[in-house]
């Protein structure tokens, strides 16, 4: 018996970094994937992650959808609960940052960045929540950062974002515990995605490094296994709860 086996999970943003991470873990732990991707340009590639994951041997689907428009996660839904019958597992991984300091910042920025990183979240969550409470059961897992818990200049939108996700969790957390539906979020430190290319080489890397006691950028697996964790039963008394996986860089 497998940690996801008979289980049915959703993750936005799939195709590539922390995303891809999860689908690859889940599929591998026994779980049916349903994964988005947004851009027109990702099509290819989720087509090819969909077929890895079915070579699994579990049930595995790509589907195109912004996970910025309400519209949108409310199809998303509705054609995943026709295609896989119910969902147990939502990882609101999707997200995007837009660093600039605050005297540059544009509103474009700012609300670009809470559209993806939290209103999604939130058109997510609301749509899941139908068939969760109907199973009485159900594993919710955003995606925050421990930029959310500890600001960084430069990084004012995304930290107010990734803080934004947290307090929504505890929240449905509170209101849904009774329904056995969990929510929980993860807060990852630097996790070397196309996310942080630009920190990957050179001095800075060698100096953000310095300051994370374990001595080393995070991979998507490192990721992945946490969020495993809060999506199988191993977890069923852990909720509102936000995990740090950063290395230690927030002690
Ligand atoms: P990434 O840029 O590699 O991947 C982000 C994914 O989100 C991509 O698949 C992208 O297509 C998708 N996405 C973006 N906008 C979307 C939208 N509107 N609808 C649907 N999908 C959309 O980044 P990553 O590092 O894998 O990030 C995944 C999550 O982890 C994000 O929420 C990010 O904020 C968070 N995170 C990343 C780090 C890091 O260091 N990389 C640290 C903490 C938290």
């Amino acid at each position: 018996m497998k940690l996801l086996d008979n289980k049915v999970a959703i993750v936005t943003g799939g195709t590539r970094g922390i995303g891809e991470g999860i689908a690859q873990l889940f599929a591998a732990h026994g779980a049916q994937v349903a994964f988005t991707y947004v851009s027109d340009s990702s099509a290819e590639k989720a087509t090819t992650l969909a077929a890895a994951l079915q070579a699994k041997g579990v049930k595995a689907k790509a589907y195109q959808s912004n996970a910025a428009d309400p519209q949108a996660c409310e199809a998303l839904v509705t054609d995943v609960l026709k295609e896989f019958g119910t969902i147990d597992i939502c990882v609101n991984n999707a997200g995007i940052s837009k660093d600039n300091l605050l005297m540059r910042m544009t509103n474009e920025q700012w609300e670009e960045v809470m559209r993806v990183n939290l209103n999604s979240v939130f058109y997510m969550t609301k749509q899941v929540i139908r068939p969760m409470m109907k199973a009485r059961s159900g594993s919710i897992i955003n995606m925050s950062s421990v930029i959310g818990e500890m600001g960084n200049a430069g990084q004012s939108s995304y930290a107010a974002s990734k803080a934004g996700v947290i307090g929504f969790t505890k929240s449905i957390a509170k209101e849904l515990g009774s329904r056995n539906i969990r929510c929980n979020a993860i807060a990852p430190g630097f996790v070397e995605t196309d996310m942080t290319q630009y920190l990957q080489a050179g001095e800075a890397a060698e100096k953000y490094k310095a300051g994370i006691p374990l001595g080393r950028f995070a991979s998507a697996a490192d990721i992945a296994n946490v969020t495993l964790f809060l999506a199988s039963d191993l977890s069923a008394y852990v909720t509102g709860q936000t995990i740090s996986a950063c290395g230690g860089l927030n002690i």
